[in-house]
Formats: structure tokens, C-alpha cells, sequence
């Protein structure tokens, strides 16, 4: 039905027809790549239209300190989180044609007033070239050994084969530095220590050839070291109030299905990763609080698909969908819904990974891309390139004022999202904007009562620890 590689090859090809701006330079800067695909099944024929809807890419989140209490800063500039704002981009503009009476290729009318729903055979679908940070990344290295991913080098042979001496990293970290610290895993009896591993390191052989790489455990009977096996480490911290991670060498170094803010150096994020949100969207949906005031259903992603990367099915099911599945009592309109986990064999040609191969003497140290791009297939200004949450390339002059704010951030949203109330047939307006004392983007979003009450359950029953959102930061308007 979906074919994950001609879903990759759509993003990656969406990709390569952007312009220059934004875009990691080939070879010493690399990228992550995220997308919204909408399906559209004809009813009348056997065709079924497949495009990009919106598309980002991005590695960067803005320290806590930074957020705006005017809605002007894109707190989180993951290529996912850029992908689903662009999406409501999409949709608000396609809402908008909806109320106005015109046509839409997304929404049609539902039978309570004022509400919306998808037109028949239509799905989104979810593309990331890379497996989400947080919980999801934290992927036993036998399971991602044994998939067509580039191998990962003990130090030893790494330092021989190409003489560049960087640590292979994690699937992720995208702005954590090459020097996280990797504890050894020294021997008690004080024995020959160069017989140590790095845990982030294992050796490049075939695991197969090591059997006993399958059970833990630090040495044999002989007390020689055994290869432990190890996780792919994430820099994604869990959030505060919880347990913290272990830090075990091998498997037991992360705690795993626990909530994660985002990683990075220097100051500290309130962003959750982008494993926690794509679990929250399985849930609430996608559209977010202010879209649900017109949708009588909230909107699923069929599908995820991931590019080729270190991966693994039965932690992405972890991370993705059991935290959240016994989640129930949910208001009319919202229900689990979990997406379909495919994965592709098609690598992002400017993912880390592709970024080190070509990368050449003399080009400088590989870093992650400091840009976001956001597209989406709206008429006006579909295009959105920021850095550290602002316009790219904007003046320090022209911080604070609209020339500075990326289309995407909070309050450009909620001034899109206003502009379809403005167009609103009074009459035709859903129930829950039938209040006139609304006036503050939290007014606006705590008055989206279902999508609250949902929110409070996945709360509750799932995410006890997802820190509640800072009120003084959304009395805009
Ligand atoms: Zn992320």
C-alpha cells in the first residue's frame, strides 16, 4: 500500500528541488529531514495522489531563557517539529478556503456545526530521514549491527582506517559536541586494559561471530571481558522529577520509555523529544489545540516512515506507541491511533552519517547544519529559513519586529488561525469560539475543551512527567 523508499525518494527529491538557503554545505555540515505527505485516494478512480504537503529540516532548540512570552521564537527547530508546524501552515490555509466557501483538497464539512473533517481518501503520512531523538533512539547496537547501516568502528580500527579519529556518535545528539564523555568499562580485576571497550564503540565484526554479545554480562568464567552489548547513547536527558538514567555500561546505561527534553549543549531546553511528541500526536493528533476548534476529529498520521539510519522496529513501537496505548477515556474525537512503523532503505544524502563519507581534507569539522528550513505547499511565503528560532540572516535591529519572525512561531500561527475565525461566517462558527472574552492565545487554546480533556488524560495516564507549559509565555495576542 505505502512503499516506504518512494515515500523517502518523494522527501529527498521535494528536498533537492529548495533553494540554495538554508541548506548544509555538501560534505562538512549536516542535517536531519522531516516531511508531511498527503495521500489522496480518488473515490472515483484507482489513482492515488501522493505529495508533500510540508517539509523541514533542522537540528537546533533554543535554551530555555531564550523563549518568548510574545510567541516570536520557534522554541524547537527539529526537522519533526518543523515538518508538523508547516504542516498547520497547510492546513489552516485549506481551512480557510473551507470556511470561505471555496474549494478545499483537505477538508469538507462534518455534521456538527461549525466543524470539519478530512475529505474521504484522504492520510498524512510522517517522514523522517532519521530515527526521533529521545526514547526512540535508544537502540540496542545487535539491532542496529544487523541492519544495512554504516558500521560502527571501535576506536582502534576507526583511528586506522581513516586516520580522522572522531567517535562514531549515536543516531543522534545533533548539536551535543564529539566529546561526550564515554565511561569505560574498566575490568575489576585491574586487568589489561586496552582489552576495553568504548561502550559507544563496538567492534566492527559480525556479531554473529560473537555469541556471546547476545547475554550481558561484563566477563566469563575466566573473568576475561566479554563483549558487552551496547545502546546507541542518546544526549537527551529525562525530564526532571523522574528517575534519571542508570548510566550501567552496555544496555543498562539508559533508562528506557521515559520522557526526554531534547538534547544539546550549553543551556538547557524545556523542548520534549521528538520520540515524546510524535507519542503525544498518536494520541491528540496532530493539528494541535487551536485547528481542534474546527475539527470534529483529531488528525492521525497513518504512517511513520524513517530513512535509513541505525533503527530498530520493536523500540520504535516502545518510544512511538506502547507508552501511550493504554490510554483511554479520551473525549469524542480523539482516540489512540497509532501510526504504521515502516522504514526505508533509502539514506538522506545529507544525513551524518553521508556527511562523514564525503566529507574531505581541508573542508573543516563536520557539524550539524545552524539553519531550518520549513516548506509547505501554501501560496504565500511557503518558504521559511531561520536560525536559533528567527528569520535567517536577520539584523540584531530587526529582532522584535515581524520582519524577524519565522511564519511558523507561535504567534504568526495564532494570527493564521485568527485570520479563519475573522472569515467565519458568524453563524457558521464551531461552539467552542462562540465566546467573545477570548482574546489571548492560552484564551484560544484552553477554550479548545475536548482537545484539553484529551491532553489531560495522555497526561494522567501516560506522561505524568511532561512538564505543563509556562502561562506567562502564552498571554499574547
Ligand atoms: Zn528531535
Amino acid at each position: 500500500m505505502v512503499h516506504a523508499d518512494e515515500i523517502a525518494k518523494l522527501c529527498y527529491e521535494r528536498f533537492n528541488q529548495l533553494p540554495r538557503r538554508g541548506k548544509p554545505e555538501p560534505g562538512r555540515e549536516w542535517t536531519l529531514l522531516a516531511a508531511v505527505v498527503q495521500i489522496t485516494r480518488c473515490a472515483d478512480s484507482d489513482t492515488v495522489k501522493k505529495e508533500v504537503v510540508s517539509l523541514g529540516t533542522g537540528t537546533k532548540c533554543i535554551g530555555q531563557t531564550a523563549m518568548s512570552p510574545k510567541g516570536e521564537i520557534l522554541n524547537d527547530s527539529h526537522a519533526e517539529v518543523i515538518a508538523r508546524r508547516g504542516c498547520i501552515r497547510y492546513l489552516i490555509q485549506e481551512l480557510n478556503r473551507a470556511v470561505s466557501g471555496g474549494d478545499s483538497s483537505v477538508f469538507c464539512q462534518a455534521d456538527q456545526r461549525g466543524k470539519w473533517r478530512l475529505q474521504p481518501g484522504v492520510v498524512f503520512l510522517f517522514f523522517t530521514s532519521h530515527t526521533p531523538c529521545g526514547d526512540a533512539a535508544i537502540i540496542p547496537m545487535i539491532d542496529s549491527l544487523s541492519q544495512p547501516c554504516p558500521p560502527v568502528l571501535s576506536v582502534k580500527s576507526h583511528k586506522e582506517n581513516d586516520g580522522r579519529g572522531d567517535l562514531k556518535r549515536g543516531p543522534e545528539e545533533p548539536s551535543e559536541g564529539k566529546h561526550i564523555k564515554l565511561p569505560r568499562l574498566d575490568l575489576e580485576d585491574g586487568g589489561d586494559t586496552k582489552q576495553s571497550l568504548l561502550p559507544n564503540s563496538p567492534k566492527s565484526e559480525d556479531p554473529s561471530q560473537s555469541p556471546s554479545a547476545k547475554t550481558p554480562g561484563p566477563s566469563d568464567s575466566a573473568g576475561r571481558l566479554a563483549p558487552v552489548p551496547d545502546v546507541h547513547r542518546t544526549g537527551a536527558k529525562c525530564v526532571s522529577g523522574g528517575p534519571a538514567d542508570p548510566l550501567h555500561p552496555g544496555l543498562g546505561y539508559h533508562s528506557t520509555g521515559v520522557l526526554r527534553v531534547k538534547p544539546g549543549r550549553g543551556e538547557p531546553t524545556r523542548s520534549l523529544s521528538c520520540s515524546d511528541k510524535l507519542a503525544r500526536w498518536g494520541v491528540l493528533g496532530f493539528q494541535g489545540a487551536l485547528l481542534s476548534h474546527y475539527l470534529q476529529e483529531a488528525l492521525y498520521f497513518s504512517t511513520v516512515v524513517v530513512g535509513k539510519c541505525p533503527y530498530s522496529q520493536e523500540v520504535m513501537q516502545r518510544a512511538l506507541v506502547t507508552r501511550c496505548s493504554h490510554v483511554w477515556d479520551l473525549p469524542a474525537g480523539f482516540s489512540v491511533c497509532p501510526p504504521e512503523l515502516l522504514r526505508s532503505s533509502l539514506e538522506f544524502p545529507f544525513s551524518q552519517a553521508q556527511t562523514e563519507l564525503r566529507h574531505q581534507a581541508g573542508q573543516g569539522r563536520i557539524s550539524p547544519c545552524g539553519a531550518a528550513i520549513s516548506w509547505c505547499n501554501v501560496t504565500e511565503r511557503p518558504l521559511d529559513v531561520t536560525a536559533n528560532g528567527y528569520k535567517h540572516g536577520v539584523t540584531k535591529k530587526a529582532l522584535g519586529t515581524a520582519k524577524a519572525r519565522s511564519l511558523l512561531c507561535k504567534l504568526e500561527l495564532f494570527h493564521s488561525f485568527l485570520s479563519v475565525v475573522a472569515a467565519t461566517d458568524p453563524g457558521a462558527l464551531p461552539d467552542s469560539l462562540r465566546r467573545t472574552e477570548l482574546k489571548t492565545y492560552w484564551d484560544f487554546k484552553e477554550a479548545s475543551r475536548l482537545y484539553q480533556q484529551a491532553w489531560q488524560q495522555l497526561h494522567s495516564q501516560a506522561f505524568p512527567l511532561w512538564p505543563r507549559s509556562d502561562r506567562d509565555l502564552l498571554l499574547f495576542r
